[in-house]
C-alpha cells in the first residue's frame, strides 16, 4: 500500500472496462478525464464504468473532470494540417476562416486586442513559434520564429501576457453542471490565473448545491505561480500541471517551482499533485529513463500527496507497465522520505485547535511505538486529513459509513478510505477497526493500531481522544 496516491488520465488506450479494471487493481487511486480531449459522451461512459468496477472490486477509487479553461485554441485548417516556414509571414483572424500556410482563425476574438506586438505565440506547446510583428482590425500579422506543422484544435500559449477572457465560458459552464450530475469528486481547473477565477467556480458550485466536489486549481502560467498563496487559501488541492507550465515559464523554473509549491500546500493542509511527463518516454517504450525515476521519487521525498499520468495512460503503448513502475518508484522513494521533518513542519503552521493537537499526538504515537495502523471514524474526512498532513508512517484508515466522505479522500497522502456500516457505539467501532486490521492489513497478535475519534460517540463533532489497542 503506498501513501502517495497514484491519478491516470483516461484516453484512447485506456478507455475499455479492462484496462480501467487492470489500472484499479495496479494501484491507481482516482481517475481524470480531460475535457480538453474528451466529449461528454465519452465522459459519462468512463463514469459508469468506473462506478460499476467499483461495485464488482469494493473499491472507491475516485472520479476527476479537468475543465477546457481559457486556453486559445487553432480553428479549422484545410486537409486538417499545414507547415508554417521559418520567416514566413501567417495572419491569425478573430474571425472564422479556413486555415493553410498563410492564415489561421482562433476560438478567441479578443486576442488582436490583448497580444501587444512583439509578442511571442507558442503553438503546440511551442512546437512552433510565432512572434506577432504587426495588427490589423480583425487579425495579428506574425512570423514564424520556430518551423514546424500546425493542426486543428491545437493550443496557443502567449507567455506573460494577460488575456482578458472570462475564467468560466459557456462550455465550462456546461463541464461543471455535467460534473455535478454525474457526482464526480474532484474538479481540476486549467489555466487558473489567479484566486478570483476560484472563486467563481465555487460560486457555481454553490447555486448547484454541490459541497461534495473538490476543487484542484492547476498551476500552469506565470499569474498562477504569483498568486498561488491567495489561490491556495480557496481550492481543496492543487495541481502543478508541468505540460503547460513549460510552456508559459521557462523549464528550467519548474522543479523550483514544484517544491515551493508542495511545501506551501503542505503547510496549508491542502493536497498537493505532480502532473506531466512522469514517465513521458513510457509513452512508446517499455522502459523509462533515470531522469524520470528521479524525478518521480523527487516528488515523493519532497512530500507531495499524489501524482499523475496523463499522455503515458491517454494514448501510451503501455499503461499498466508505466503504472506499475511509479507505483515501485514510489515505493522504494517513501522509504527513504523525512517523515519527521514533515510533521515538524506540519505542527509549525497547524493552528490550535483540539482535532490538530490530537492529530499530532496520535502521529507521534503511532511513529514512536510503531503501530501498525490507524483508524480514524470519520464523518467529514476532517480528521483523516489532518493526520494525512502530519505524515505519519503507517497507514491512516479512515472508517466512514459515508460513500461520498470514502471517495473524496482518494487523493490525501496515506489514507485508505474504508466504507463501513453506521456503528452505534466507540466499542462497536473500536471492534470493527480491529477486524478490519486482521482482515485487510494481515495484522498479527501483538500488532498495536491507534483508534481515534470524537469521544462521547456521535455526540462531539471533534477528535478530542486516541486509544492504543493491541490486536
Ligand atoms: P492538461 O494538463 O493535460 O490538461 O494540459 C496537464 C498539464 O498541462 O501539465
Ligand atoms: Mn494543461
Amino acid at each position: 500500500m503506498n501513501k502517495v496516491k497514484t491519478i491516470a488520465t483516461i484516453g484512447p488506450a485506456t478507455s475499455s472496462k479492462e484496462m480501467i479494471k487492470s489500472l484499479i487493481i495496479n494501484g491507481v487511486d482516482a481517475f481524470r478525464i480531460n475535457m480538453s480531449h474528451s466529449t461528454p459522451d465519452f465522459c459519462r461512459d468512463i463514469v459508469n464504468k468506473i462506478n460499476e468496477l467499483n461495485k464488482e472490486l469494493n473499491t472507491y477509487i475516485a472520479t476527476m473532470i479537468d475543465i477546457k479553461g481559457p486556453l486559445v485554441r487553432i480553428g479549422n485548417i484545410s486537409n486538417g494540417q499545414a507547415f508554417l516556414k521559418a520567416n514566413d509571414k501567417i495572419r491569425i483572424f478573430m474571425n472564422p476562416v479556413l486555415g493553410d500556410c498563410t492564415k489561421f482563425s482562433t476560438n478567441y476574438p479578443g486576442l488582436v486586442n490583448d497580444v501587444p506586438v512583439n509578442a511571442i505565440l507558442k503553438i503546440d506547446d511551442g512546437v512552433v513559434q510565432l512572434q506577432v510583428i504587426d495588427k490589423g482590425m480583425d487579425y495579428l500579422l506574425c512570423k514564424v520564429l520556430k518551423e514546424g506543422i500546425i493542426s486543428n484544435n491545437k493550443s496557443i500559449n502567449v507567455p506573460n501576457v494577460k488575456l482578458n477572457r472570462p475564467f468560466i465560458s459557456e462550455e465550462d459552464k456546461r463541464t461543471i453542471k455535467f460534473a455535478h450530475e454525474l457526482n464526480v469528486d474532484f474538479l481540476a481547473l486549467s489555466f487558473v490565473s489567479c484566486q478570483e477565477d476560484v472563486l467563481q467556480v465555487n460560486d457555481l458550485l454553490i447555486d448547484l448545491g454541490n459541497d461534495h466536489i473538490q476543487i484542484l486549481s492547476k498551476i500552469e502560467n506565470e499569474s498562477a505561480v504569483e498568486d498561488i498563496d491567495n489561490i491556495i487559501k480557496v481550492s481543496d488541492g492543487i495541481m502543478i500541471a508541468r505540460g503547460d507550465l513549460g510552456v508559459e515559464v521557462s523549464l528550467e523554473r519548474i522543479p523550483g517551482i514544484q517544491k515551493k509549491i508542495i511545501n506551501k500546500c503542505h503547510n496549508a493542509g491542502i493536497i498537493s499533485i505532480v502532473a506531466t511527463e512522469l514517465l513521458a518516454t513510457m509513452t512508446n517504450n517499455n522502459h523509462p529513463t533515470r531522469a524520470e525515476i528521479s524525478d518521480i521519487a523527487n516528488a515523493v521525498l519532497d512530500g507531495v500527496d499524489a501524482v499523475m499520468l496523463c499522455g503515458e495512460t491517454t494514448v501510451g503503448k503501455y499503461p499498466i507497465e508505466t503504472l506499475k513502475i511509479l507505483e515501485r518508484t514510489i515505493k522504494a522513494a517513501e522509504v527513504d522520505l523525512n517523515y519527521n521533518y514533515m510533521m515538524e513542519q506540519a505542527i509549525k503552521t497547524e493552528k490550535r485547535d483540539t482535532t490538530g493537537s490530537i492529530a499530532f499526538s496520535v502521529t507521534g504515537c503511532a511513529n514512536k511505538l510503531q503501530c501498525k495502523a490507524i483508524f480514524t471514524p470519520t464523518m467529514s474526512g476532517h480528521t483523516a486529513k489532518k493526520i494525512s498532513r502530519f505524515r505519519p508512517l503507517c497507514p491512516v484508515i479512515a472508517v466512514s459509513p459515508n460513500i461520498e466522505t470514502v471517495k473524496s479522500l482518494a487523493l490525501n497522502f496515506g489514507v485508505y478510505p474504508i466504507l463501513i456500516n453506521d456503528l452505534k457505539s466507540l466499542d462497536a467501532i473500536i471492534e470493527k477497526s480491529k477486524k478490519i486490521a486482521q482482515e485487510f492489513l494481515l495484522l498479527k497478535p501483538n500488532d498495536t493500531i491507534i483508534i481515534t475519534g470524537g469521544y462521547p460517540f456521535k455526540k462531539v463533532k471533534h477528535t478530542n481522544f486516541m486509544k492504543i489497542e493491541e490486536i
